[in-house]
């Protein structure tokens, strides 16, 4: 079993569900719903259900969304090793309306506390791992810690450079070995880095080889994963560095499903991914891509973000 540690966020999601959105001053009323996410808690649940043996690290209050987070985790056989923090547990808040839009708030809390001394504190755990993913609902100094700790000690590093306004630092790409950003997140990551203005929805339709050069503009020794949603991904790796890849760039589309709920695609992703590199860490890239995919897009039939991530048995029953 390969072994995985992620470094995110854990928040207590409150969702509403009301007919519109609601307007400065307006009071409606909606049906409650509230469970577990953050970036970093549905991708660890992914990892661990996709088969890896899997550790999250993160910061917690000492409350009720900091039991919960360790009860869930523990649910699902993951090593939660929480930094406690004096605020509360992150938060956020969800309107969703009757056509599936949505308003967002997040309170980060607890995870904004997270230290490059507590990522420290941790360095045996990172170093015995196969894979470190993190994103970027955590401060970027904790997150840069966690990469150094793991690419000083020859662990992979894959960096989700999510949520699209995260400010991704040069040293951040300069610590990562795999590089997974959605279309407005690598459409953010060209204005910051390579002086490129292409609007999000427009990068699905870009011809390869000029996406292949505008990936290694940003990640020049690494690898870059678009993930394209409904259309599948894209791949580009430095010309030395093609991990068992026959070929430098690559599309691999979307498995075909039913999707009714794609929120966490992302993160499925991601964790999937990561547990199938770390189970397979000398096999061509390209196979760890597609079960990530495959994983993706079974999650994509449920509802929910790590309530919806399917076991690794549920993927291979739909997939072979
Ligand atoms: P989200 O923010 O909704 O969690 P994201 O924007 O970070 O997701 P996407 O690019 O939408 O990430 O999706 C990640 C991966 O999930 C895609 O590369 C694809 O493999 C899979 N996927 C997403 N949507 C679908 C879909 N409708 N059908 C099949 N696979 C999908």
């Amino acid at each position: 079993m390969g072994k995985v540690v992620v470094v995110g966020s854990f928040n207590v999601d409150h969702v509403w569900t009301t007919a519109a959105l609601p307007r400065a001053g307006e009071t409606l009323s909606g049906e409650y719903a509230t469970g577990p996410g953050g970036k970093g808690f549905n991708q660890a649940v992914a990892a661990r259900r996709a088969g890896a043996d899997t550790a999250f690290v993160c910061a917690l209050g000492d409350d009720m969304g900091g039991q919960l987070a360790r009860a869930l985790a523990a649910a699902d056989g993951i090593d939660l090793r929480g930094q406690r923090s004096e605020r509360s547990t992150g938060t956020a808040g969800v309107y969703v309306d009757g056509e599936g839009r949505n308003s967002i708030v997040i309170g980060a809390g607890a995870n904004a506390d997270l230290s490059p001394a507590f990522i420290a504190s941790r360095r045996d755990l990172i170093a015995a791992a196969d894979v470190l993913l993190a994103q970027l609902e955590s401060p970027a100094e904790a997150v840069l810690a966690a990469l150094r700790a793991a690419r000083a000690s020859g662990v992979i590093t894959l960096l989700n450079p999510a949520p699209a306004n995260a400010v991704v630092t040069a040293e951040l790409l300069s610590a990562t070995d795999i590089l997974t950003p959605n279309e407005t997140e690598f459409s953010a990551l060209l204005a910051r880095h390579v002086g490129e203005r292409i609007e999000g929805d427009a990068v699905a339709a870009l011809d390869q080889a000029r996406l292949h050069a505008l990936c290694r503009e940003l990640s020049p020794a690494g690898t870059v994963v678009v993930t394209l949603g409904a259309s599948g991904c894209f791949v580009s790796h430095a010309e030395d560095v093609r991990r068992g890849d026959d070929n430098a760039y690559y599309r691999i589309a979307a498995e075909p499903v039913r999707a009714i709920d794609t929120t966490g695609a992302g993160d499925a992703f991601n964790g999937a991914l990561a547990a199938a590199i770390a189970s397979a860490p000398d096999a061509p890239f390209a196979e760890p891509i597609r079960r990530a995919g495959r994983y993706a897009a079974l999650s994509t039939e449920r509802q929910g973000a790590a309530a919806s991530m399917p076991q690794a048995a549920d993927v291979q029953a739909r997939f072979g």
